[in-house]
Parts: C-alpha cells; structure tokens; sequence
C-alpha cells in the first residue's frame, strides 16, 4: 500500500513524497521465489527535481530556521514547512490506518503487556533484574 504527497520546496524544486506499508514480500526458497504476507512501514521516500533522492521522515524537536522558512521535520536532507510536513503526515496517517497495520500495533501492545505482567511476577518472587538470577537482593549486599 502506498501514497503519495506531492509539493514544492522554498526554492521552489518539485517533490514527490511516498509513504509505503510493505505487506508482502519475496524470499528466496531453494531457488523459488516465494511470495509471503508481512506488514512493514517503509522509509518515507522524497524525490526532489534535480537533488538526490531523500528518505526517513522524522519531526524536529524545536523548529528550525532554514533559507527562510521555519521548518519542522524532515525527510532525510530536505526541511519541510509546517504546511508540507502536514501534506507527509497526512500520507503517513492514511497508512497506519491499514488494518492490518493496526492488527501489528495491537499484537506488539499485548506483547509489552505480557512482558511487563512477567517481569512483575518475577520479580514478586524474588528474581532480580539487575543480575538475572533469583538472589533475592544478595547481588546488591555485596
Ligand atoms: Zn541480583
């Protein structure tokens, strides 16, 4: 599944912005290529006319003043405006509304929960996660 944002940079360069949730993939069996199911969000794509091509969309902490324009994230190299970084949010959002994105979110929450609801029982009979043992606090006595 992919989409697509497309806008100009400040200085006025065409830019063409793909978000893409990989969900299938080939892997190389015996020499078969063999098509199976996955769910992976792909790095957010930017080709800028006449720049290379950018990737990795990430917001910044603070906005940052760039030729000009006040800026507040980024693919890769290329600043983005608060109205472009909310064509790109837009894309990504769309995205991570795939059920089958969803369906992943949920299963890795139940899995921290399950995690962390065994790491309490351990730790409520005496394990101790700074050695990994059951030293009931011995490790620190020392
Ligand atoms: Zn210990």
């Amino acid at each position: 599944m992919k989409r697509t944002a497309e806008f100009k940079t400040s200085k006025g360069a065409e830019v063409v912005v793909t978000a893409e949730l990989k969900l299938t993939e080939i892997i190389y069996a015996d020499g078969d290529n063999v098509t199976v199911d996955c769910c992976e969000m792909m790095p957010v794509k930017a080709i800028i006319d006449g720049f290379p091509d950018q990737a990795g969309y990430r917001n910044f902490h603070k906005p940052q003043k760039v030729n000009g324009f006040t800026a507040l994230a980024a693919i890769g190299r290329l600043a983005l405006s608060a109205k472009n970084a909310a064509k790109v949010e837009k894309i990504i959002s769309e995205i991570e509304k795939h059920p089958k994105w969803i369906e992943k979110q949920e299963k890795i929450r139940k899995n921290q929960e399950e995690i962390a609801e065994m790491e309490s029982r351990r730790i409520a009979n005496g394990y101790c996660p700074k050695c990994g043992s059951y030293c009931y606090g011995d490790c620190e006595a020392n």
